[in-house]
């Protein structure tokens, strides 16, 4: 049984996420996607809701679960027993710091290795900090975001 850890903010989940995601879940037996409980960065939902919003999104793909987790990303899958960690690539920008995360884990754990998919060119510009900017700016995410988390935004954050 191979099961990928899919770990990120997913401070919204974008329909680049759910790209990567759907991919992660058509090779492997099991996606577990974690919301990274990062007390540097302020989020803009809650862990809480973002888990939420991400189950609703996902109730079409069979094989995802949805978590939270704390701390080092490598402690986390070994805990859930999965020796892959499953992250997307956009352009050559998101290339230098993806490398770096995937070594620096590599380092705290041999045993896990990342795997990097790439997202469908329509996708590619797609980012939680450019939904959130022009969300608070009252533009039109929808063609950015799952359903259900447009619908969320606007009828709780506006
Ligand atoms: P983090 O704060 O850990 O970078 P993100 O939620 O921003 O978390 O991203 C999680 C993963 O999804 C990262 O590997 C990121 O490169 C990838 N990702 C983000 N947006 C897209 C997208 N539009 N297409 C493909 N992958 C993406």
């Amino acid at each position: 049984m191979k099961t990928a850890i899919y770990p990120g903010s997913f401070d919204p989940i974008t329909l680049g996420h759910i790209d990567v995601l759907k991919d992660g879940a058509s090779m492997f037996d099991k996606v577990i996607i974690a919301v990274s409980n990062n007390p540097a960065k302020t989020g803009f939902l809650s862990v809480e809701e973002r888990k939420e919003l991400i189950k609703q999104s996902v109730r079409d793909i069979p094989n995802v679960e949805v978590d939270s987790f704390d701390g080092l990303t490598v402690e986390y899958a070994k805990q859930k027993g999965a020796k892959i960690l499953l992250r997307g690539l956009r352009a050559v920008s998101d290339f230098e710091y993806e490398m770096q995360l995937s070594q620096n884990n590599r380092a705290l754990c041999d045993d896990i290795k990342t795997v990097f998919l790439i997202t469908k060119p329509e996708y590619n510009f797609i980012s939680s900090s450019a939904v959130k900017e022009i969300f608070l700016n009252n533009g039109d995410i929808s063609k950015f975001v799952p359903k259900e988390i447009n619908k969320y935004l606007v009828e709780n954050k506006r």
